[in-house]
């Protein structure tokens, strides 16, 4: 099993003041990588968190437990993202249980790599379907639900906050990975143009952009020595990124101390997106 994230003891520490108390949220695909240590960092800032997963209840269950015996509140529930019919049953669900949702942080993604010319349309309007209509699925109901349960001053300033999980590819141009991109750049202006519109109700709605991090998605980019070495010459930084680095920029999105901010990416990439093949003049 990978384990390239700190514990959630570690996590908890790191967030004394609760600045999620009292509030709900949703987290897709937090059975693994990102999204479970997005949910992890979330939970250890006081939220009651939804572990959202499509397949494999064990892992999904596993983090909720390790979770809830460090005196988080979190429950797993199953759908999959580019499902109208689940994504709505599970917002339901989670209403029902928590009596609303502060936080809806669509993090669910996948890739089906192909040169363009291979690239058959069911690998096309599959990574679209999950990666970019499920994001809009999710942050559909969220706002739906911020709308219906108006404001709540006592756990924030704000409706609602969405934080989408984008890539540094909703930039960077990517050959044999069309779809992906596609998807990602989808999210772009899904991000913005919602926030755009929603703005006026005191919702927000951001995107974390992550460069590389150590997850099952890319692990063959960084498994080996030799693979790691070749990654880092893409992040100026010179380390790969891990989970934490995103659960950390999640909670301050989600939080009133990000309260002006909406319509941004907040790219955490060590740099990937800074152009490094010109550092030395190109
Ligand atoms: P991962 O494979 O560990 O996690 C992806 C999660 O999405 C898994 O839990 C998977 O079960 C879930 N999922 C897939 N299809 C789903 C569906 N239909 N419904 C619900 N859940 C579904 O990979 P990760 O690296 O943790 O990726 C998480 C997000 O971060 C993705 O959106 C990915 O594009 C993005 N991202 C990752 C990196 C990276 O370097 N790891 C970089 C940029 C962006």
């Amino acid at each position: 099993m990978l384990k390239v994230m700190a514990t959630q003891v570690e996590i908890e520490a790191l967030y004394p003041h609760k600045p999620l108390k009292g509030q709900t949220a949703i987290v897709t695909g937090a059975n693994s990588g990102i999204g479970e240590g997005v949910a992890r960092h979330v939970a250890a800032a006081g939220a009651n968190v939804a572990v959202n997963y499509v397949v494999g209840p064990e892992a999904a269950n596993a983090v909720c437990e390790d979770i809830n015996a460090n005196g988080g509140t979190a429950i797993a529930v199953q759908a999959d993202v580019s499902s109208e019919a689940a994504v709505q049953t599970m917002f339901a669900d989670v209403i029902s249980k928590f009596g609303t949702v502060d936080i809806c942080i669509p993090n669910a993604g996948l890739q089906r790599d192909a040169a363009f010319s291979q690239m058959s349309l069911e690998q096309w309007e599959f990574v679209l379907k999950v990666n970019l209509t499920g994001q809009f699925l999710c942050a559909r109901e969220a706002v739906k639900e911020f709308l219906r349960r108006g404001p709540r001053p006592e756990v924030s300033s704000s409706l609602g906050k969405i934080v989408h999980m984008s890539s540094v590819h909703e930039t960077i141009p990517w050959g044999g990975h069309v779809n992906y991109a596609s998807s990602k750049g989808g999210i772009l202006q899904l991000m913005k143009s919602l926030a755009q519109e929603v703005a006026p109700h005191q919702i927000r709605v951001n995107s974390i952009g992550p460069g590389a991090i150590k997850t099952p998605i890319n692990r063959s980019a960084w498994e080996t020595p030799e693979a790691e070495q070749k990654l880092l010459t893409l992040i100026p930084y010179n380390r790969v990124g891990v989970v934490d680095d995103i659960g950390k920029v999640a909670v301050f999105l989600a939080s009133d101390q990000s309260d002006y901010i909406t319509g941004q990416t907040i790219f955490v990439d060590g740099g990937m997106t800074l152009y490094p093949g010109f550092a030395t003049g190109g």
